[in-house]
């Protein structure tokens, strides 16, 4: 039976990015991160559309992403090893997010909350969109948000940064999976894995993303989080916009940008998306909804080839679909870093520091406990709109 001080469960960006910080906070501590599959072919960090933006509503989640885009920024230097940098390709294209009457009162909130947390965020006319964008058909649109710092980076080559230099920090990366937490009069001592062997530590924090409340109700823990099966779309256009567009993101939910290779990447988190560990993609979701969607906004997109799709997990919190961070009250030592629906590789820096900081109880550089678990058991949701 192998000891060490803490055990995270699950490997993906918010588990090696906690085992980054707590391992630089205290270099003598043992930490486990252990992974079933580290080919991460179906976690949700290699699946994702690895966007980062300031446009939330919540003020902890701009403020979680300010600090994203400072770590983005210095990430190739803080997380070299012997001289080896990580290539992350961090691409600051701007998002647009369309506002029309139904939203727009809520579109002036958020700008407004954006504005005095010191964001860099433009309202736009329709005019200044298709000044900017002569492809889009700005009719029935009273405008857009532009927030010219956000944009995207290559979300595998950030995870193996993370894990690169936690490891030279001395966290050890197991392969395994665990089948169950321990426990004893109210507190974890420790996991025990599928191949049967036990690990004991005092701290486990529960970074399965999508599997995380499966994971905890081995420990009588119940998480109000489903798998629900977002898809994306990859589409080679007749027709090239002359730049790289923005992620543009349309009151229905409707999202696109370009990426490398001259293509466009598109998705829409619908209602029906099933909930369950699905991965199989679907052309006609795009036919027959979502092209037909692109090409009213973007005319010139109605030729086009569908060069393929992909299908991968939200962790999403079906109690307001915002992150579930911290110590569970009811199980001492337990830690929480789940429920990032579709925004969570944006938000592993400052989640990652966070629960390094919880655990090692050291000075809180920037507060998260809003999405402490207690609101779980009181069901008190916070308000997030459009996040799911
Ligand atoms: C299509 C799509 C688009 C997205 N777009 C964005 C975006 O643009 N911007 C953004 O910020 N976020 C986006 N996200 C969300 C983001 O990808 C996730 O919130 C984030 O990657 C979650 O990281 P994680 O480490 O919690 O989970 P994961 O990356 O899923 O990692 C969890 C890991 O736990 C492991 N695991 C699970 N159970 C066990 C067990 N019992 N034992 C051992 N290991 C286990 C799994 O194998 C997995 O590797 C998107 C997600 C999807 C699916």
């Amino acid at each position: 039976m192998k000891a060490y001080d803490i055990i995270i469960i699950g490997g993906g960006i918010m588990g090696s990015a906690s085992a980054y910080y707590l391992t630089k906070a205290d270099p003598a501590i043992k930490v486990a991160v252990v992974e079933r599959d580290p080919t991460y072919a179906r976690a949700s960090t290699t699946l994702s559309m690895s966007n980062v933006r300031i446009q939330f509503s919540l003020k902890e989640n701009i403020q979680i992403s300010q600090y994203a885009f400072e770590v983005l920024d210095r990430f190739e230097t803080e997380m070299a090893v012997d001289g080896n940098r990580p290539k992350i390709y961090y691409h600051r294209e701007g998002n647009l997010f369309l506002v029309d009457a139904a939203n727009k009162a809520r579109a002036r909130d958020a700008f407004e909350l954006q504005k005095s947390l010191g964001c860099r965020i433009e309202w736009w006319t329709p005019q200044n969109i298709r000044d900017a964008f002569p492809l889009y058909n700005t009719g029935g649109f009273l405008g857009g948000t532009y927030g010219p710092d956000d944009g995207h980076f290559d979300a595998y080559a950030a995870l193996m940064g993370y894990k690169a230099k936690a490891r030279s920090q001395g966290a050890e990366f197991l392969q395994g999976e665990v089948a169950g937490i321990a426990t004893r009069s109210g507190r974890v001592t420790g996991v025990r894995l599928a191949a049967g062997a036990s690990l004991t530590a005092p701290s486990v924090i529960n970074c399965a993303g999508a599997w995380a409340a499966q994971v905890a109700a081995t420990a009588g823990v119940h998480l109000p989080i489903v798998p629900v099966k977002r898809q994306v779309f990859t589409l080679d256009t007749a027709v090239k916009p002359q730049g790289p567009l923005p992620l543009t993101v349309l009151p229905s939910g409707l999202y696109f940008r370009t990426e490398t290779g001259g293509v466009i990447l598109l998705g829409k988190s619908m209602a029906e998306d099933p909930t369950g560990f699905h991965f199989s993609w679907d052309d006609k979701r795009f036919m027959e909804i979502l092209w037909p969607e692109l090409a009213e906004f973007v005319p010139a997109f109605d030729r086009l080839k569908l060069v393929r799709g992909w299908a991968g997990l939200y962790a999403v919190n079906t109690l307001d679909g915002n992150a579930i961070l911290g110590q569970w009250p009811e199980l001492e030592g337990f830690f929480l870093a789940n429920g990032f629906s579709g925004h969570g590789l944006q938000q592993a820096p400052a989640v990652g520091r966070y629960l390094a900081e919880l655990v090692l109880k050291l000075p809180i550089t920037l507060d998260l406990s809003i999405f402490g678990p207690k609101r779980i058991l009181a069901q008190k949701p916070l308000s997030e709109g459009g996040l799911v």
